[in-house]
């Protein structure tokens, strides 16, 4: 299975990422979360990545597709994965479609969640004081929405054109959201 999982930043994509990931028995490949770690422990990954993170804006794709590459690379990604916050760029699509291509599979779905403009500046502020991420701050939130829509949100047609696309209403809770990301995969031709 080869899922990616979309949205805008507050919609539950790493939540969601990881019950999706674990019912498949795939990993759960979250780029944020590798420069997250990197950041942490001061790679030079890190270093650069951190410039980009902290403005809101995304880290150059040349880095982030090398940094998908090499993870999808590793053993335990060869029975599938599932990707989160990865494409996020037209470019990051073409490459992905070569990572997987490479490898004699291809993608089983791209999955949406759609979440109101308002309940996602809530939900980040919100996480703002829980887990204290230098990019929650109210500036760096409203410029990470701008590019979502701007690079991003274009790609939701690119996979609906495919027909690869699975919209899933990511109101509500936890719970119910994962319940209905269950149901829209769990009619898909298997793979
Ligand atoms: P996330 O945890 O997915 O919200 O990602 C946090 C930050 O990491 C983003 O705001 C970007 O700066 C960077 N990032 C994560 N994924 C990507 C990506 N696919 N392309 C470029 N930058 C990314």
């Amino acid at each position: 299975m080869r899922l990616i999982l979309m949205g805008p930043p507050g919609a539950g994509k790493g939540t969601q990422a990881k019950y999706v990931a674990e019912h498949f028995g795939i990993p759960a490949i979250s780029t944020g979360d590798i420069f997250r770690a990197n950041v942490s422990q001061g790679t030079p990954l890190g270093v650069e990545a951190k410039r980009y993170m902290d403005a809101g804006e995304y880290v150059p794709d040349e880095v982030t597709n090398r940094m998908v590459r090499n993870r999808i690379d590793e053993d335990d990604a060869a029975p599938g994965f599932l990707l989160d916050g990865y494409p996020r760029t037209v470019a990051q699509v073409s490459e992905l479609d070569q990572m997987i291509e490479a490898t004699g599979h291809r993608l089983d779905a791209a999955v949406v969640l759609t979440v109101d403009a308002e309940e996602l500046v809530q939900r980040l502020l919100a996480r703002a004081q829980t887990e204290g991420r230098a990019d929650d701050t109210e500036e760096v939130i409203r410029r990470r929405q701008e590019v979502y829509t701007e690079q991003t949100e274009p790609l939701i047609d690119v996979y609906r054109s495919r027909g690869l696309l699975v919209e899933v209403d990511g109101m509500g809770e936890v719970d119910e959201v994962t319940q209905r990301v269950f149901a829209a995969l769990d009619v898909l031709p298997s793979s």
